[in-house]
């Protein structure tokens, strides 16, 4: 009989992805639901990454990949970090995987053993501590406040770093709270690392392309060229490109860790889907205007979104600066009672009430490391998050204490 490891007995399904299967569980039953949950761009993926898989196949190119990616896919990567990122970088500092996910995963196999601390500011994408504890890491978080813009404070971060730190993760602009890092907070970031040259960083830059108010994404590497040996990169197609299906992510960082990573991809998936490797270089290799127009979509989404939600009597919403959610506070909804008679005792209940009551599929704040709060991603179509608003603000309406 199946019994699951005692690893896999405490990890939980990631927030993100349970949502969104509850959600589709309820559509299949007939229920009328908008799911906000999943961080996935409603747009179809670029034309030009249909014909580069197509071409890909009609060329033959169906055996196994090489484990660490196709070289025109690594040369476009390449090209796309000196174009996109003023970066240079060669090629063997690069590694395509399945999904910014499994990139992740890689490098926390590759790198940490049991006790290794992964210092995560909160709020942060649910993956980093659940992949971290995969690998007997522990994650550390460091709170940000909402008064500071959701930045993580460089000196927050020196006070927990020990001998057992690994990483520290940077994820800008911030998936849920789209905060984006200045070129100061870099700095002050990069001055406490070289105090402690142990530490590595993964700064997760997948939403790079999507910053609001005419901001632009700063990479640490661009600061911080003296730490090069120490900072991966981690980007890929799902959110710029509205490729998620596609599953391609890379990865950009000191040859022996991406050598490492490598090792421990011929260890598991043994490479990337040549067909998505070939649709992905198309993508990268066409003008980027694509992205930008899908950027300005998000951007007055946004205005709709956070503009409808400060209209709740209830909950707080600060203006994301940049990917594509919101996330508002509820803390002076919790304890009170929905109008279907749960009781909203945190965010976990407050989005199953509202779930069920209003048909609104969202991810708590909680899962996130920072509560009382929601996450909706606005990467859904005007009518929708319209129409979510407005039933997010009957249910809210419908609360007594
Ligand atoms: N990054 C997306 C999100 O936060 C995808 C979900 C996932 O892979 O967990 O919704």
């Amino acid at each position: 009989m199946f019994k699951p490891s005692q690893r896999l007995a405490t990890l939980p399904t990631p927030a993100t992805i349970a949502m969104a299967a509850r959600a589709r569980e309820l559509k299949a039953q007939g229920k009328p639901v908008i799911s906000l949950a999943l961080g996935q761009p409603d747009f179809p993926s670029p034309a030009a990454a249909l014909d580069g898989a197509v071409a890909e196949v009609k060329a033959g190119h169906t055996g196994y990949p090489p484990i660490p990616g196709q070289k025109p896919l690594l040369e476009a990567i390449a090209e796309k970090f000196r174009r996109d990122n003023g970066l240079e970088v060669s090629l063997d500092q690069l590694m395509v995987c399945n999904g910014g996910k499994q990139a992740i995963f890689n490098a926390f196999m590759a790198s940490l053993d049991e006790g290794d601390e992964v210092i995560v500011p909160a709020p942060y994408w649910v993956s980093y501590p659940l992949i971290a504890r995969m690998f007997g890491g522990v994650p550390v978080e460091v709170a940000c406040r909402e008064e500071d813009g959701f930045r993580p404070q460089a000196e927050a971060i020196r006070k927990v770093i020990t001998p057992r730190t690994r990483w520290l993760v940077l994820n800008f602009p911030n998936n849920p709270t789209g905060a984006i890092l200045e070129r100061a907070d870099l700095e002050a970031i990069a001055a406490v690392l070289r105090d402690a040259p142990h530490v590595m960083v993964m700064s997760d830059e997948i939403y790079e392309h999507l910053t609001f108010d005419g901001r632009h994404h700063l990479s640490l590497l661009n600061v911080a060229p003296d730490l090069a040996d120490r900072i991966l990169i981690i980007n890929g197609m799902s959110k710029a490109y509205a490729m998620t299906g596609w599953r391609v992510g890379f990865a950009c960082g000191p040859v022996p860790l991406i050598k490492a990573m490598i090792k421990v991809q011929g260890n598991t998936t043994s490479g990337i889907c040549t067909l998505a490797q070939g649709g992905s270089v198309a993508a990268l290799q066409e003008d980027i205007a694509g992205v930008r127009a899908m950027r300005e979509t998000y951007e007055r989404r946004r205005a709709l979104v956070v503009g409808a939600l400060r209209q709740i009597q209830g909950l707080s919403c600060a203006i994301p600066q940049g990917a594509f959610y919101a996330y508002p506070g509820l803390s002076a909804l919790i304890g009170k009672k929905s109008a279907g008679g749960r009781v909203l005792n945190d965010d976990v209940a407050f989005a199953e009430a509202l779930l069920e009551e209003a048909h609104v599929a969202t991810v708590p704040g909680s899962a996130f490391g920072y509560g009382p709060h929601l996450r909706l991603s606005f990467a859904a179509s005007d009518a929708e998050l319209e129409e979510a608003c407005q039933r997010l603000a009957t249910f809210v309406q419908g609360i007594t204490d």
